[in-house]
């Protein structure tokens, strides 16, 4: 017989989990059904592995630099076993800590594929389709996330080309490696294994890389990839790759020319699709298109009425915070609670190569497409006393601002440890803070975050270190 619930959630991850918790705060009899490991994508294969390693490489370079600082470091080496070991303890870790959680909520866990039955009514399969269970409820909220985008002529075959998951859990570190993509998950994985020595070649269709990014972001990331030895090739496409012993030969495109690079391995990270397939939604009529579910956003409602979908199946930006920001909406919508909607405009967005990078809002070039007439501040890190005194003068926040209105449309920073940042502009932002109360702010001394304040200072002609 069929188990009954109020809510049932199909996927863990950051969309599901937090849903799930949110759900049974409010009062709901709540379920959740798992295919693979708590926690989803971003606690097991995305997000917190990956800052993880990316850790490993910052303390790699802190003691490749350490003669900078004074101290002499004789002996070391990147011990790649012990770096992914590390990651992967980590991820453990967090997705315990969400078994923990769903059971101090009281949440119902079942491991399994669900696929819908009816409109009311879904089963849990194992991995041989065996039903496992039966469960209805009063409202579903499908939260199964998304995968790796495989380009047309690149296959992901996991052996010469391999994709994130693969990345961060390989068993040797490769010697050369080709990165598709730089959006942020490439140059990620571009920063983390060149800084341990791997020869790595970022290549990216646009003209710059992190093309989301304002253009002067993508520009200084560009010069300092380069100064790190990344072979960077923006406006440059891979054509093929090909066997090469134990290797791999790859064709690169940049404009009219053609040249073979030879690697190990190919790592392709152009993007991510919605898992829509195999859950059953042709059959009840839940409505999808390019691997994304539609919805209403204002209750995150698909075609089906009891049905709801948040997260990454349900479109971009492709977030952790994102996902669970719709999944705690959602659900409060559905116990009757009236929640602030989204703003989708003042979703921050961070990469976590090192300099980090983190904006908020419109780039310098969205703001002018949208017809503002706008005031731009920038302010380096280099003039920043803290930022020269920690040896990461690398830099600076840029900051958009309406001329009219005074309304703060965008901040753009890169810079090491920026994405601790960034929430100063998010709240700002949504309390519609003007430019001249960040100006008289009192930020304290000596911080990165005094960067801030000085760019929307630069913006209204009131800086006052940088000599102009
Ligand atoms: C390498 C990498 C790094 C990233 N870094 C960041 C970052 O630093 N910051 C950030 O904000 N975002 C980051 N992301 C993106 C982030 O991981 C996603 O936006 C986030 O995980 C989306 O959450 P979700 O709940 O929608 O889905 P997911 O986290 O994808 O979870 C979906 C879950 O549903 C399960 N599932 C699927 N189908 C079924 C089914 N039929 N039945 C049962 N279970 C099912 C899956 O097994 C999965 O566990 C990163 C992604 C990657 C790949």
């Amino acid at each position: 017989m069929a188990k009954e619930f109020d809510v049932c959630v199909i996927g863990s991850g950051p969309g599901g989990y937090v849903a799930a918790i949110r759900a049974s705060q409010l009062g709901f009899n709540t379920a959740i059904i798992e295919k693979r490991h708590l926690g989803g994508v971003c606690l097991n294969i995305g997000c917190i592995p990956t800052k993880a390693l990316l850790r490993s490489a910052e303390v790699y370079e802190s003691i490749e630099d350490a003669a900078d600082y004074g101290i002499t470091v004789n002996d070391y080496e990147a011990d790649f076993e012990g770096i992914i070991g590390r990651s992967r303890n980590v991820a453990n870790k967090m997705s315990k800590g969400v078994q923990f959680l769903m059971k101090a909520n009281k949440i119902e866990v079942f491991e399994g594929k669900g696929v819908f039955e009816s409109k009311e009514q879904i089963k849990v399969v194992n991995e041989d389709d065996e039903t496992q269970e039966q469960i209805t409820a009063d409202h579903f909220i499908i939260a199964t996330g998304a995968r790796a985008r495989e380009l047309p002529n690149i296959k992901i075959d996991g052996e010469m080309v391999i994709d994130y998951e693969k990345a961060m859990q390989l068993e040797e570190q490769p010697e050369k490696m080709v990165v598709i993509g730089a959006g942020a998950i490439g140059v990620e994985f571009a920063y983390f294994y060149n800084t341990i020595g791997t020869e790595v070649t970022l290549v990216e269709l646009e003209d710059s890389l992190v093309p989301v990014e304002d253009k002067d972001i993508g520009k200084e990331l560009g010069k300092i990839y380069k100064k790190k030895g990344i072979d960077v090739r923006t406006g440059s496409t891979v054509e093929q790759v090909e066997e090469n012993g134990d290797g791999v030969k790859v064709t690169i495109k940049t404009g009219d020319e053609e040249e073979v690079v030879e690697a190990d391995v190919v790592l392709s990270a152009v993007g991510v699709t919605g898992n829509v397939e195999g859950i059953g939604l042709d059959e009840i009529g839940v409505e999808y298109s390019k691997g994304t579910i539609t919805i209403d956003k204002e209750n995150y409602r698909t075609s089906v009425e009891n049905i709801y979908a948040i997260g990454d199946v349900a479109g971009g930006p492709w977030l952790a915070h994102k996902a669970s920001h719709e999944g705690i909406f959602c659900v409060e919508k559905l116990a009757g609670e009236d929640p602030l909607p989204i703003n989708y405009n003042n979703i921050p967005g961070c990469t976590y190569c090192e300099p980090q990078i983190a904006s908020v809002g419109y780039t310098e070039e969205q703001a002018k497409e949208e017809g503002y007439d706008i005031k731009v501040g920038k302010f380096p890190f280099s003039a920043s006393g803290k930022a020269t005194g920690l040896g990461h003068e690398e830099g600076f926040v840029k900051v958009v601002f309406d001329e009219k209105y005074g309304e703060w449309l965008g901040c753009h920073m890169i810079g090491s440890h920026v994405t601790e940042l960034i929430a100063e502009a998010v709240v700002a932002r949504d309390l519609e803070t003007t430019g001249h109360e960040i100006i008289s702010a009192v930020h304290p001394h000596p911080t990165m975050s005094e960067a801030v304040m000085e760019a929307v200072a630069e913006a209204y002609g009131e800086g006052v270190h940088l000599g102009n």
